[in-house]
């Protein structure tokens, strides 16, 4: 047994230290990337955020208020088998994702990306199907996850993955940690798989544990190429679900909500989500503008005028906690 004593850090441990800027306001930063991909050499252009592949929130009402501000939706798993053609706008601003099982599924997906996104991205039986799915489709882009340490994203880039997804344990309503003490600090996380990929000319999304614009910054600052939210976008209007009380559910997609709904209940599987209340919130349009304007206000405080150039005008710095306390109720 051994013990890694580097500490490793979450988005809460830092803080990005503010740098001269030349810039006089943040209508100049441009908040579009354009990405080339490693193997399918195709080439995408838009903001890198993505809806995450859950119920609740990859929706066609998601996509479609997602795509006005070229961002990308991944719909949620069983849009892949039956009604892709609710998603039709914006087809490159789409990333199908599936399991093992789902392969054929995937290589008949007509547009934008396509991903196998399974909990543990380390088996040797994920490997083999991301090969496979390379040799069926050698034209697209494949993403692959979810891993969260940089040999294993080489591995996933190798076998034919152009991004691969990090994070495990982070998500708002992952239960991973608690039950199985797997994990790994997600900022940390990011920072090592970012280097690893970018080493080999491919591409990482920082999935799960953004719980404000700020984090989203930080994930971009850390190296990622996009980054994947799902309760930050969760108790919209575009959002699978009813507003009761003004609440509505968010749930994990290994939660007992999703096994029920699903009908993936098997014997050696237990719950590794959960389901919570999120306070409604109104239309997506409103946050997700309040998060372009966070991102860009903080590419103003630092001096980059691209999202591109935000890494490299970052400096972290490590702090107790980044909690605001906050004197009344909100
Ligand atoms: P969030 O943005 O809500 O913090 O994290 C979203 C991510 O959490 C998803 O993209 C996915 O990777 C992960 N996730 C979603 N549902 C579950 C679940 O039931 N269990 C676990 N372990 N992770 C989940």
């Amino acid at each position: 047994m051994l013990v890694n004593e580097e500490i490793k850090l979450d988005y809460s441990d830092v803080l990005i230290r503010p740098k001269r800027s030349t810039m006089s306001s943040r209508g100049e930063v441009n908040l579009e990337r354009t990405h080339n991909f490693l193997w399918s050499k195709k080439k995408w252009t838009g903001i890198p955020i993505m809806s995450s592949n859950m119920d609740t929130v990859g929706t066609p009402a998601m996509h479609k208020v997602l795509s006005k501000y070229k961002l990308i939706t991944c719909p949620a798993k069983h849009h892949l088998k039956k009604d892709q053609d609710k998603f039709k706008k914006g087809k490159t601003n789409i990333c199908w994702f599936g399991g093992i099982d789902d392969i054929n599924n995937l290589a008949k997906a007509t547009s934008g990306f396509i991903g196998l996104d399974v909990a543990n991205g380390y088996t040797i039986k994920f490997v083999d199907a991301v090969k496979k799915l390379r040799d069926k489709c050698p034209d697209a882009t494949i993403a692959a996850g979810n891993v969260v340490t940089a040999d294993m994203t080489q591995e996933l880039i190798l076998a034919g993955a152009d991004i691969v997804k990090v994070g495990i344990g982070p998500g708002s309503v992952c239960t991973t940690r608690i039950k199985t003490g797997i994990g790994y600090p997600q900022l940390s996380a990011v920072i090592e798989c970012a280097d690893a990929a970018h080493g080999l000319d491919a591409h990482i999304i920082a999935d799960g544990g953004c719980v404000n614009s700020g984090d989203i910054v930080k994930a971009f600052a850390a190296g990622a190429d996009f980054v994947m939210l799902g309760g930050m976008l969760a108790g919209h209007d575009e959002c699978d679900g009813e507003v009761k009380n003004g609440v509505m559910k968010f749930y994990g997609m290994a939660s007992e909500s999703a096994m029920n709904r699903h009908g993936n209940h098997n014997a050696y599987r237990g719950a590794e989500g959960k389901t919570v209340e999120v306070e409604y919130r109104g239309k997506a349009d409103d946050t997700i503008k309040d998060i372009l304007s966070g991102i860009r206000s903080a590419c103003t405080y630092v001096g980059a005028t691209r999202l591109k150039t935000l890494s490299k005008c970052t400096t972290f710095v490590r702090v107790n906690s980044t909690h605001n306390t906050i004197f009344g109720k909100e």
